[in-house]
């Protein structure tokens, strides 16, 4: 993929070298808790009460309203790879951000930009701590992707699946998961947590993200290599719910299945790259044995 040069996106934050639970863990758990339970609105209000700290000092208030670490230079010094790495996680969010403000303007909608994170080892968000060992995730509730740098080694290690646009598809597909959030979508599987179907509709979530990150693809085709559309295929191939069994369980056990096979995934994804339009996205119509 064509990156260098190109512009790279401001809602990028550095938290490397910063682990969850530092210094003012208490008053993280509590606004985690307030967030999760009254939103930016609950935090103000406990702020205002005089709970946690703003006024000491002990909470930055941009952290509050979810401007954790803008701006701040981070003390982490990371390898010269690593540093490219995030320049260009910066530049795949702008290209995600120049097209969804473009997709959800057609909608009559307008698009609001998630953060991303980038961390080691572990963070604290308001969906719980984090660890780079779940691998890229998406938090509804603060709006933000978090990725480890790491997790890319993983995809060119553990998974076999290396090249710049493998990493480019799964940042394009925790974007898809900030859409369906924004849709509506998320709330609506969330809501069946617990219950048979969940797994199902989890299913249809993933194969929907990854649907999301195929238009991703096509809108940004100019910057295409040759090769670049299969190595997004083979990291889709590799993260596959039956794939990841077969490595982690040496068995596959369809009915634990939260993201689809292999096959699903990249028929999904390629779905997207075809089609192109918000209309061939709803994988929740479709009968299930049909995804
Ligand atoms: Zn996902």
């Amino acid at each position: 993929m064509k990156w260098r040069g190109r512009r790279g996106s401001d809602n990028v934050h550095d938290m490397r070298g910063r682990s969850a639970g530092g210094g003012g863990a208490p008053v993280g758990a509590l606004i985690n808790l307030a967030l999760r339970l009254f939103g930016v609105k609950g935090v103000l209000a406990i702020a205002a009460l005089g709970l946690v700290g703003v006024g000491l000092g002990v909470v930055d208030p941009a952290m509050l309203l979810g401007g954790g670490g803008a701006g701040q230079p981070s003390e982490y010094r990371g390898t010269a790879e690593e540093d490219e790495r995030y320049e260009f996680v910066r530049v795949v969010l702008a290209d995600t951000e120049d097209i969804w403000t473009e997709e959800f303007s057609r909608m009559g909608r307008r698009y609001r930009e998630p953060e991303l994170v980038i961390y080691t080892a572990s963070i604290d968000t308001a969906c719980g701590a984090g660890d780079a060992r779940m691998g890229p995730f998406y938090c509804p509730a603060d709006q933000k992707i978090y990725i480890d740098l790491g997790f890319y080694d993983d995809l060119a290690g553990q998974f076999d699946a290396p090249g710049d646009f493998a990493q480019a598809y799964v940042i394009a597909h925790e974007v898809g998961h900030h859409i369906q959030n924004l849709l509506g979508v998320s709330g609506q599987v969330a809501a069946s947590r617990g219950q048979p179907e969940y797994n199902q509709q989890s299913v249809r979530r993933e194969l929907q993200a990854d649907y999301l990150a195929g238009m991703w693809a096509r809108r940004n085709r100019q910057y295409l290599e040759s090769g670049d559309i299969e190595e997004a295929m083979r990291a889709a191939n590799q993260i596959g719910d039956d794939a990841i069994q077969r490595r982690s369980q040496g068995r596959v056990v369809p009915h634990a299945f939260t993201h689809g096979t292999s096959e699903q995934r990249m028929r999904w994804f390629n779905r997207g790259l075809e089609l192109g339009s918000m209309e061939g996205a709803d994988t929740f119509a479709i009968a299930y044995d049909a995804l």
